[in-house]
C-alpha cells in the first residue's frame, strides 16, 4: 500500500516557489497571522466563511494532509493542536476543522492547511 508509506526523500519538498502558502510562510506575501511557532503558522482566511476562519499550515511544503500524514505525523498532529488553541483563543467552544483534499473536495491551495471555522451555527452535509 504505497498510500501508508512515508515519501521517499527525493519527494520531500520543503518549500515549492510557485506556492501561495509557501510565500506567506516564508513572509513574502503579507498575512493576519495569528499563531506561529518553528513548524507551522495559522492565519486568518482572506475570504473569511465564519467569524473565525483560520488557516493553519505547516511551514514545510505538502500538497495534501494525506502527503503530510505520511511525512510528517508529529507535524500533522500539531496542526490539529494548534487549530484548538486558535480556537481557545478565539473563544469558541465549537468549531469544524475540514481539510479540503483534492480539486473535487474543494481544495484550491494544493499546501496543506486546515481550515478552523467557528463562531456561528453549523449544518450538515456540507456543499
Ligand atoms: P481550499 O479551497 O480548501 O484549498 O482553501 C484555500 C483557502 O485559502 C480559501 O478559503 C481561500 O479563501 C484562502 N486564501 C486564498 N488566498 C489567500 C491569502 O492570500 N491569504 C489568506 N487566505 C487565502
Amino acid at each position: 500500500l504505497p498510500s501508508l508509506l512515508p515519501e521517499p526523500p527525493e519527494a520531500r519538498v520543503t518549500r515549492d516557489a510557485d506556492c501561495l502558502f509557501c510565500k506567506i510562510a516564508g513572509g513574502e506575501i503579507p498575512a493576519d497571522v495569528v499563531r506561529e511557532n518553528e513548524r507551522t503558522l495559522a492565519f486568518r482566511d482572506i475570504s473569511p466563511q465564519a467569524p473565525t476562519h483560520v488557516l493553519v499550515v505547516p511551514r514545510d511544503h505538502h500538497r495534501d494532509v494525506a502527503s503530510l500524514a505520511a511525512a510528517e505525523p508529529d507535524t500533522l498532529a500539531e496542526l490539529v493542536r494548534t487549530a484548538a488553541d486558535v480556537a481557545a483563543d478565539e473563544g469558541i467552544d465549537a468549531y469544524r476543522l475540514v481539510f479540503n483534499t483534492g480539486e473535487q473536495a474543494g481544495q484550491s491551495v494544493f499546501h496543506v492547511h486546515v481550515h478552523v471555522l467557528g463562531g456561528r451555527a453549523m449544518t450538515w452535509p456540507p456543499g
